[in-house]
């Protein structure tokens, strides 16, 4: 249970120590303490602040022979080195990497128990299929051969798109990269992850107005930072180690923290202003803070005039938002929000961090569009200290995100456009046509035949709703009959009872995971259910990518444990069983039949995304980097001397051009005091060079040695001729240009552009190649020529503060869809129903319908330290389970005692969608009244029942709860379907 330091009242007494069952059983406690160098005090000391501990002994804490093998932390995204001491294959003991300019030494107690993830005897140990009711031991052969067959006749029977691929952040960047392949090669869009649910508002609204959907700068240049302004987001908590940074920042540059959320969080306590505002009321609360700085005249004239494009109709929203408005909307007072103005104006340049708090919304995308306005506003992005610094959860969901588990693009966001897919098939040396053959035709509206390549697949957040809606309102032929949850936590996500029904509607259910996960329990299915093990990212090797955008490498540390297989060879057993598998590793070495070789695929995908700069950082590069730790900065990143001087630390994207370019990566995006060469940046020209007659180029200012000193388009064949540039192209990199043009002549493998005997070039050369550009040239020449002049190969434009081709073009407030704020629901109302995605979405008329008679209290959620997503491994790791055993709602001490509910007695919370949790109530002025808070960590009980039972023996997480996910209710964001977490209502009573 997590406690409040001090409440003046006798503590409840612990359960039984998790922590002394465990130890009969598995290591004892002492040997994992030394082995993690960490005293058990310190554990949940450091857990709240990311605090160092003290460097073990790697050769006492083992006799003999003790290898030491870098990893990474597989808990969040701020990308801890792990050492690990193995013996004789055998992983001993672990301490934090030293090295790492990330983690300096420090793990969180995640981090500091993750030998135990991987050892966990909660695993799942082999290929288990349900039959009968009763959970039966398979072997691997005879998993594939009877889930195979099935997929196949359903694929035969409803098309490939009812089958939907639901991948994870879990993977590595090799195994995303193929797992998104692999839906190609099987023909669906039906394939997602985690990212839909955590950030993908924030890549869409990032994306949308700056280029890039990613963090913009880093966890160390935070150090740079003049003020720290925190919005939805308890990085205390969600991304321990992270606080090293900020405090850094706060002690050093004095920088006032400034944090807006709804709970006084951990990080709250670090705060120099607590603002809390009322959930699902962001928007209103940003314009709030920029009415203050354009009354004021604080906002950066000269960067907006430069740099912005739109401000002007910001300015006009903002006018309408006057203190005593913000106020009614958020509860904020108007003076409070005037000092935040004045704090952030008087400390440039400070940096902007938000989370989920933000994103996981019906207004997601309107939320983090206001978040980057300000920062428009205040003049802070492109600068030391300044940006977005956007946290991400999962270790690898950058990564995952990066390389396209989304069912709305293929890797590198080229998206789903005929030229997307021409892209990779190129990439692929595939036959398009044969692609195409892969997934279903339909006949449109207009009577014409529309393949399915092109169109959107089913979000992860909407899975239930492609089992469970009429098909005749869905955009594609049939229901989903056959789901693979693939490292992927169903708790996490909302509507629990519809999923349960969801479940159990489906021909077969597939889990592949290091564990059995909710999904196992969830249902009462008697049949149709396998659970094959999954190893963990500590038995294999391979990059990923942490929320700066950095690329690490893991070693392996030890060969799967029991029957469980990396996801790579998963994939190949996969994608041989459908007979694709020659031609989905057509390019990739294999140590085996069904071993591809990690670093072929690395290569293979760096011949491919050029959108976003994964090309410079071949396996080679990184494994330099990851070994040379002790030569980069610790605040800029950068390499001083040594291998890879010069270098930023695991060359965070966009790493230009070829890895032979040796590009040192992008520290912090659009910082054009830089040389694009050494890792400067404009902001991109995405969105066309002219809107309403004004110019959406940069006004005449750019990055640093540039050789066009003004704005400029993105680069093409035609813009390099135009400047005379195109004479500097090699004819290797013109031959590459020609295949991607289509010119027939040049239409040879990869491999042999540039053999002797490459046709000559046509006299029309020039004018058939115009138009290939700097994302689709897989030479990189284009890219290369273009820095060459330090220009950005992506162009020199504005930032659009207005967003053209969004539900809402400037952001608006809106009440969530469940709001017990009925007269605002008047003068902000939600969306009109909407269809996207394939699936009918409704807004207005769930919000029509007045819930907060019977669900008065504002319901929700968020992440506990100890634990991470769904909790599966966490809750099944004994270290971490001991910290915390109860799942719980805050409720604040107003509420509880107009409720008669005591601290540490049993409630009931219901959702006005019908569903309940029964939880322990923990009575907490965290929360405010009308408030109430739970963690989403925990599963493994359902509306009171405890489902213990229904796991496979021997693989039931130690700790089990209920999931908040059961109390919450529909909403999704209008742009990308994040689901909305954040604000729904419920109703609480005692037990
Ligand atoms: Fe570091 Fe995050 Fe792992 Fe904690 S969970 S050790 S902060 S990577």
């Amino acid at each position: 249970m997590l406690r409040k330091k001090t409440n003046g009242v006798a503590r409840r007494s612990q359960r039984t120590s998790i922590l002394s069952q465990a130890a009969e059983t598995s290591v004892d406690r002492r040997t994992f303490l030394r082995g993690s160098g960490l005293a058990i005090g310190g554990l949940a000391a450091i857990s709240a602040t990311g605090g160092t501990v003290t460097q073990a002994s790697a050769a006492g804490a083992v006799n003999g022979a003790v290898d030491l093998v870098k990893s990474v932390c597989t808990h969040c995204s701020v990308g801890c080195t792990v050492i690990a001491e193995v013996s004789n294959g055998v992983w001993t003991g672990q301490e934090p990497g030293w090295d790492s300019p990330f983690n300096l030494g420090a793990h969180c107690a995640k981090g500091a128990s993750v030998r135990e993830h991987a050892h966990g005897e909660r695993r799942l140990k082999y290929p288990m299929k349900k039959e009968g009711g009763e959970w039966k031991r398979i072997s691997w052969e005879q998993a594939i051969d009877e889930v195979g067959d099935q997929m196949m006749q359903i694929r035969e029977e409803s098309g490939p798109d009812s089958v939907y691929w639901l991948g994870s952040a879990k993977h590595n960047n090799e195994q995303a990269y193929l797992f998104r392949k692999f839906a190609a090669y099987w023909g669906t869009n039906n394939v997602d992850h985690q990212a839909r649910i955590c950030h993908s508002t924030t890549v869409a609204g990032v994306a949308n107005t700056w280029g890039y959907g990613a963090m913009t700068n880093s966890y160390n240049d935070i150090h740079n930072s003049k003020a720290i302004f925190i919005i939805g987001g308890n990085p205390a908590e969600a991304h321990p180690v992270s606080l090293l940074h900020l405090l850094k920042a706060k002690e050093q540059n004095n920088a006032p923290v400034i944090v807006c959320d709804p709970r006084f969080t951990r990080t709250a306590a670090h705060a120099d202003e607590y603002v809390r505002l009322r959930p699902g009321s962001d928007v209103a609360l940003v314009w709030g803070i920029l009415y203050h700085l354009f009354e004021n005249g604080w906002e950066d004239k000269e960067f907006i005039r430069t740099r912005v494009w739109g401000m002007d109709q910001i300015k006009e929203e903002v006018a309408k938002w006057t203190p005593e408005e913000v106020e009614r909307v958020t509860d904020v007072p108007g003076s409070q929000l005037k000092r935040v103005a004045r704090t952030l104006a008087n400390n440039r340049p400070g940096t902007v961090i938000w989370c989920m708090g933000g994103t996981q919304h019906t207004t997601g995308n309107n939320n983090t569009r206001a978040y980057c306005i300000l920062q428009l506003a205040l003049g802070n992005m492109g600068a030391e200290g300044g940006g977005t610094n956007i946290f991400r959860g999962h270790d690898n969901v950058q990564g995952a995100t990066d390389l396209g588990v989304l069912s709305h693009t293929l890797p590198g966001y080229y998206g789903l456009s005929a030229g997307a897919w021409a892209h990779w098939s190129r990439v692929w040396n595939e036959d398009l046509d044969w692609l195409k053959g892969q997934f279903e035709t339909v006949k449109a509206a207009d009577g014409k035949d529309k393949n399915l390549m092109n169109l959107t697949g089913i979000p992860v957040s909407r899975w239930i709703d492609g089992i469970l809606e009429d098909k005749e309102n869905m955009d594609q032929p049939n229901n989903v009959r056959a789901m693979v949850l693939w490292g992927h936590a169903p708790n996490s996500q909302t509507r629990m009872k519809e999923m349960k029904t969801a479940m159990e509607k489906l021909d077969m259910l597939v889990v592949i995971d290091p564990f059995p996960t909710v999904s196992a329990v969830l249902h009462d299915r008697e049949d149709g259910v396998y659970l094959l093990p999954a190893a963990t990212q500590f038995e294999t090797r391979g990059s990923v990518t942490a929320s700066n955008r950095s690329i690490q490498w893991r070693d392996k540390i030890m060969d799967p444990l029991f029957e469980s297989k990396p996801d790579h060879v998963i994939i190949a057993k996969l994608a041989n069983k459908f007979g694709f598998g020659d031609r989905l590793f057509r390019n990739i070495e294999m140590e085996d039949a069904e071993t591809p070789n990690i670093e072929s695929v690395t290569r293979e995908f760096n011949a491919g995304m050029w959108t976003v700069g994964y090309t410079g950082q071949s396996p080679e590069r990184i494994k330099l980097h990851m070994a040379n730790q002790h030569t980069f900065d610790r605040t800029t990143l950068q390499a001083i001397g040594g291998p890879a001087d010069g270098d930023y630390y695991g060359m965070p994207w966009p790493c230009w051009g070829t890895a032979e370019m040796k590009h040192p990566g992008t520290p912090n995006l659009y910082d054009m005091s830089k040389p694009v060469s050494e890792g400067g940046l404009t902001f991109r020209a995405r969105f066309g060079v002219e809107r309403d007659g004004d110019n959406l180029l940069a006004e005449g200012v750019y990055s640093k040695n540039s050789d066009i000193q003004d704005g400029y388009p993105e680069f093409t064949y035609q813009m390099l001729k135009d400047l005379g540039w195109h004479t500097e192209l090699t004819d290797q990199e013109k031959a590459a240009i020609a295949r991607a043009a289509g010119i027939p002549e040049f239409q040879k493998g990869q491999d042999e552009v540039g053999e002797a005997g490459m046709s000559p070039f046509p006299s029309d050369f020039d004018d058939k190649v115009a138009k290939v550009n700097w994302k689709t040239d897989l030479s990189g020449g284009i890219q290369r020529v273009a820095i060459a002049h330090e220009c950005a190969p992506f162009g020199n434009a504005k930032a659009r503060a207005v967003v053209w081709t969004f539900p809402d073009p400037v952001p608006v407030h809106r009440e969530p869809l469940y709001s017990n704020r009925r007269d605002l629901v008047a003068d902000y109302p939600t969306y009109e129903d909407r269809k996207f995605y394939r699936l009918p979405t409704m807004y207005a008329s769930i919000q029509k319908n007045d819930f907060s008679k019977d669900y008065p209290i504002v319901l929700t959620s968020g992440r506990l330290v100890e634990y991470e997503g769904g909790g599966d491994e966490t809750r099944s790791n004994p270290w971490l389970a001991e910290l915390q055993q109860d799942m719980f709602v805050e409720i604040n001490p107003r509420d509880a005692n107009d409720l008669g509910v005591r601290d540490g007695a049993q409630v009931w919370v219901e959702g006005p969608e019908g569903g309940k949790v029964k939880v322990m109530a923990m009575v907490t002025e965290r929360v405010g009244a009308g408030v109430a808070f739970m963690p989403f960590h925990f599963g493994g009980h359902f509306e009171g029942e405890d489902q213990r039972s229904k796991y496979p023996d021997g693989a039931d997480p130690y700790v089990l709860g209920e999931s908040t996910n059961t109390a919450q209710t529909y909403g999704y964001d209008s742009v990308t379907q994040m689901q909305e977490t954040k604000a729904t209502l419920c109703k609480i009573w005692s037990a």
